[in-house]
């Protein structure tokens, strides 16, 4: 079998790849290790920014995604002292900052279209099938995978590598933990969400609620024993222990469901590229989930590969020099981006606290840099 690119993972990044490189009229292969019809047993929400929808909806799917909340306004704050910024669309002359959806639902409704896809005749999918291993030569890589048919391989010009943690490829990944767990949740409050996206910083870790449908998707940071605790926790202490460390600026919590927890690690591969593969979305950086960045980050990945594929044809020698080079300033913006709020907010230094406090109000009444961050969190370092 030879194609003309193989997208290895078809998570939300490996997908919209394959879509993308399909519409570019390449023969490609998406292998991805999830059995046909199986969703992926996590909820976790994610919030879309205003650039990816406009790339999804390029891709053809945004219409699909009927039940995404409009975020209108970001409020940011930090518990226990002063200090407040907020963002609003209007401001930043944009129908939305961004739209909450969850894990499963964009999953799907990107299967679907790759299903369409499929029926269209260029593009194969094969799912319940995990690679192996790449191993490359100057002009094309073989890909090693196994399905419940058994062993096969391929040849391909170029490789997408979109596995979410770099395994398929064998690059080093440097692994940055934090000692932190998510708990991502649905909770319903006794006010009216208003479309705003609440992000508080707390000593032990960044707290969000994310309007979603007519409660929020909370994305809850803190110390891995502690939020195992909350998880196992019932319905009544979980409101309780989430209202204390929230406040009721939301109004009262009055009850929760879907609770996971989620173990946080930064992990960068140490290079975007191996051979005619390029890693993009997690296998190249997984963030942590302060400002919701991983996602909208992998997905400009995969459009600028896409893109540069597109320009370059597969089989261009340069392709992957120059991939590299066109995501470098994005890639460590993201990172520096969100480690850096990690490090600044979770802790409890009363000098750090104050000139944190006095960081957010000059934002909230600099209109200039707020435009400038608003730009860079919807449209990436790029943007
Ligand atoms: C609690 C939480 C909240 C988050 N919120 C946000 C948010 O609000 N906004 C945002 O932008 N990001 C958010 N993120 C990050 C986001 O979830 C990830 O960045 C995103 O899922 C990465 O997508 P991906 O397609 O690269 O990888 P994945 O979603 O991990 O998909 C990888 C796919 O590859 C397949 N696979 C793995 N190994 C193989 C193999 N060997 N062969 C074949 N297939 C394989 C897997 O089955 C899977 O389908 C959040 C993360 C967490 C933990």
């Amino acid at each position: 079998m030879d194609f003309d690119a193989a997208v290895i993972g078809g998570g939300p990044v490996g997908a919209a790849t394959a879509l993308e490189l399909d519409a570019a009229g390449l023969s490609v292969l998406l292998l991805e290790a999830r059995e046909a019809r199986e969703l992926p047993g996590d909820e976790r929400p994610i919030a879309l920014s205003y650039g990816s929808r406009l790339i999804l909806e390029r891709l053809g799917v945004w219409d699909r995604l009927h039940n995404a909340t409009p975020i209108a306004r970001i409020h940011i704050s930090q518990r226990g002292r002063f200090g407040r910024a907020v963002f609003s669309a209007d401001e930043a002359q944009l129908p939305a900052l961004g739209y909450v959806v969850d894990y499963v639902t964009l999953a799907s409704v990107l299967d679907s279209a790759l299903a369409e896809a499929q029926t269209r005749g260029r593009l194969q999918a094969r799912r319940g099938t995990r690679v192996l291993s790449i191993a490359h030569d100057p002009a094309s890589a073989h890909i090693r995978f196994e399905s419940p048919s058994g062993m096969d391989e391929c040849y391909a010009s170029v490789v997408a590598v979109a596995d979410g943690n770099a395994e398929a490829a064998g690059v080093d990944v440097r692994v940055v933990e934090y000692d932190q767990t998510a708990i991502s949740a649905r909770v319903e409050a006794d006010l009216p969400h208003g479309n705003t996206a609440f992000e508080r910083f707390t000593p032990d870790g960044p707290l969000a609620l994310l309007p979603c449908g007519s409660g929020y998707a909370v994305v809850w940071v803190g110390s891995p024993g502690s939020a195992e605790e909350l998880c196992a926790a019932g319905p009544g202490p979980f409101l309780a222990a989430l209202q204390a460390a929230f406040g009721d600026r939301a109004g009262r919590f009055t009850r929760v469901a879907a609770r996971a927890s989620h173990r946080i690690a930064l992990r960068i591969a140490a290079h975007p590229t191996a051979g005619r593969a390029a890693l993009i979305g997690n296998s190249a950086q997984a963030l942590h989930p302060v400002a919701g960045q991983g996602l909208n980050l992998g997905l400009r990945d995969a459009w600028e590969l896409a893109s540069e594929i597109r320009k370059r044809g597969p089989t261009d020698p340069g392709l992957m020099q120059a991939y590299s080079a066109r995501r470098r300033v994005d890639r460590f913006g993201g990172i520096g981006f969100t480690h850096g709020l990690v490090k600044i907010f979770s802790n409890d230094s009363s000098p750090l606290g104050l000139a944190r406090g006095v960081g957010l109000t000059l934002l909230d009444n600099f209109p200039p840099a707020k435009d400038f961050v608003v730009r860079r969190m919807i449209f990436g370092a790029r943007g």
